[in-house]
């Protein structure tokens, strides 16, 4: 079975990319076109760095181009768990970085033009059993209070009429979450940084890269190319040859439940599956 991705599957194609070998002199070179590399480079070349960016298959081709789809704000532990172990100052900004991170995003497709179909949904974080319940309110008020007053807390009623599902019994809504197409997104992004005048090459993994005198020298089976500064935005993906980083490497789960393909009808309404997906966990469901 060929396995392939749903974003890829339904974006159009960065068609930008440089078919010449790998070549030039760059002020900075970066390696991967996920989010990481695609980011780093349309703001390097919007603020007039002569940039190269080279992605071993295609943009967006890692992780950025196989996740969930979800911008969410908050962590997955409570608040007040993150600021026994940070302290109140430190664990505000890291909540409040989420946000921030979801307002820099939507700024970036405002500003470059990017249709990704980006909407505020909201994230739910579901309590499964009558049990949780206690628990969500109380981390839905202590969000209130220390964090965002926009989260509000849901009764299983509520529920009932959000995702028609009759499986939960209350969640905690936190509105400023939001999902957008992430191929769209990926592709939108490399069009923006090729625009403001980055040099782009896919198919071409980086073999080595070796210091020289006045900077780097990359290596693709293209060719070469020097540059001044080098940014490594690989992941996961990081290959044996750049050893260094890739033994820094700390690997996280994670998991996607989809459904088989919806008509436009079946797509309107509540989803059913959720009511029927069981967790063997006693922690609280989340979903989006
Ligand atoms: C199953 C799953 C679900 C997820 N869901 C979500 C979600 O819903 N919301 C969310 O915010 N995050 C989610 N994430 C995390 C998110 O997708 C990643 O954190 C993010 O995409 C990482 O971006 P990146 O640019 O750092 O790396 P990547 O997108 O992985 O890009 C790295 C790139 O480097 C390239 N590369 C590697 N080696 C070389 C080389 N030698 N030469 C040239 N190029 C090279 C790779 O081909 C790849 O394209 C999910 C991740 C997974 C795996």
């Amino acid at each position: 079975m060929k396995l392939t991705s749903y974003w890829h599957d339904t974006s159009k194609a960065f068609a930008g990319a440089t078919r010449e070998p790998l070549s030039g002199d760059f002020e900075v070179a970066v390696i991967g076109a996920g989010f990481t590399g695609l980011n780093a480079t349309r703001t390097l070349a919007k603020s007039g760095v002569k940039v190269a960016l080279i992605e071993a298959e295609h943009v967006g081709y890692g992780a950025s181009g196989r996740n969930g789809g979800h911008l969410n704000s908050g962590h997955f532990a409570s608040f007040g768990a993150a600021k026994a172990h940070f302290g109140e100052a430190k664990a505000r900004r890291f909540w409040r970085s989420y946000d921030d991170s979801i307002d820099m995003i939507e700024a970036i497709i405002a500003e470059e033009g990017i249709d990704c179909s980006f909407r505020r949904g909201g994230k739910l974080k579901l309590a499964s059993k009558p049990s949780h319940v206690k628990g969500l309110q109380a981390m839905c008020e202590e969000l209130r209070r220390e964090v965002d007053p926009s989260v509000e807390w849901l009764s299983g009623g509520d529920v009932r009429k959000e995702l028609g599902s009759e499986a939960f019994h209350g969640a905690v809504l936190s509105p400023k979450s939001a999902m957008m197409h992430m191929g769209q997104y990926a592709n939108g992004m490399a069009e923006a940084a090729a625009r403001h005048g980055a040099t782009i090459w896919e198919h071409n993994p980086v073999q080595s890269c070796i210091r020289v005198s006045d900077g780097w020298r990359i290596t693709s089976p293209t060719g070469s190319l020097a540059a001044r500064q080098v940014i490594l935005a690989t992941d996961a993906y990081t290959p044996e040859n750049f050893d260094y980083f890739r033994r820094r490497m700390m690997p996280i789960a994670s998991f996607i439940v989809v459904t088989r393909p919806l008509t436009p009808r079946r797509s309107r309404q509540p989803c059913p599956a959720i009511g029927t997906i069981r967790t063997r966990s006693t922690s609280p469901t989340t979903s989006a």
